[in-house]
């Protein structure tokens, strides 16, 4: 494989570039759509269009960006999720398709005009697609970074979702609040010391978002100690975790008094949300 951009010249055509891609296709395909401002229905009705100079080294910085590793997400500052397109920045997660499912079960778990809190939203990427979803329903999301909640503000705003924002420590500043329907969360859930932190996207993502800095559990204590509490009677409490988390999350919620305690597998088969219900 060629890693050198200096073949991205002016007068490279974008089927030239397309066939002597540095990049895996599919990423390849992404950058060049950015750096031309065209859809990828436009990549294919302007392939013989010949990259002037400009667009070259537009073309070529985002190349060299991603053969330096930053995760595509971020070079082009959107990532899609539930359908709908978000902002990302270093400052918040980037949104996994896996994590669609933990709005799944929310969704059919959500009464009529429900309350539902999502904590620690990062990007919003849950909350919005909940609300997006369910303009009935009441939608509030915490986080402890504001500028992860300036990026969940902006995307909320974006896709037209109303959702109520809140900067906290976990429960710390929900004082007050009324019950809620359904509790959701993809806390940090990465232990410390965990090699993939310092693998591929990970490298470039919030540690505060990927990782407890402990046994990978903590985040998930603090919420399952503080969810009865804030949930109403029969309320849900819904949780992505690791691969190898189930049964320990299992446990805690059974410790705890929750009832209904069960797991849910992601696209890939694994056991990747658990979730129970308070008496
Ligand atoms: N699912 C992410 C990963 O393994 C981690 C997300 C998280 O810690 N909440 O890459």
């Amino acid at each position: 494989m060629i890693t050198d951009t200096s073949a991205i010249a002016a007068g490279a055509t974008i089927a030239a570039l397309q066939v002597q891609s540095l990049l895996d296709p599919l990423d390849n395909r992404i950058l060049l759509c950015h750096a031309l401002g065209l859809s990828r229905v436009g990549l294919i009705t302007q392939s013989e269009l010949a990259l002037d100079q400009d667009q070259a080294a537009r073309f070529a910085a985002l190349v060299r960006r991603r053969l330096d590793g930053e995760p595509i997400a971020y070079i082009v500052g959107q990532r899609e999720f539930f359908g709908l397109p978000f902002e990302v920045n270093g400052a918040v997660l980037i949104p996994r398709p896996d994590t669609e499912l933990l709005v799944e079960l929310a969704l059919e778990r959500l009464p009529p005009r429900g309350r539902v809190l999502d904590m620690g939203t990062g990007s919003g990427a849950i909350a919005v697609a909940l609300a997006h979803t369910r303009r009935d329903a009441e939608v509030t999301a915490l986080d402890v970074s504001a500028d992860a909640l300036a990026v969940a503000r902006r995307n909320a705003a974006a896709n037209q979702a109303r959702v109520a924002f809140l900067q906290s420590d976990w429960y710390a500043a929900l004082d007050g609040a009324p019950p809620f329907d359904v509790i959701v969360s993809n806390p940090p859930y990465i232990a410390s010391g965990d090699r993939h932190l310092s693998e591929g996207d990970l490298r470039y993502e919030p540690a505060g978002a990927l990782t407890d800095h402990a046994d990978g559990l903590s985040a998930l204590r603090i919420i399952i100690a503080g969810a009865a509490q804030r949930l109403k009677p029969r309320g849900w409490l819904l949780m992505e975790h690791g691969y190898d988390q189930s049964a320990a999350v299992r446990q805690l919620l059974t410790e705890q008094g929750y009832t209904d305690v069960q797991s849910w597998t992601d696209l890939a088969g694994i056991e990747r949300v658990t979730g129970a219900r308070t008496h």
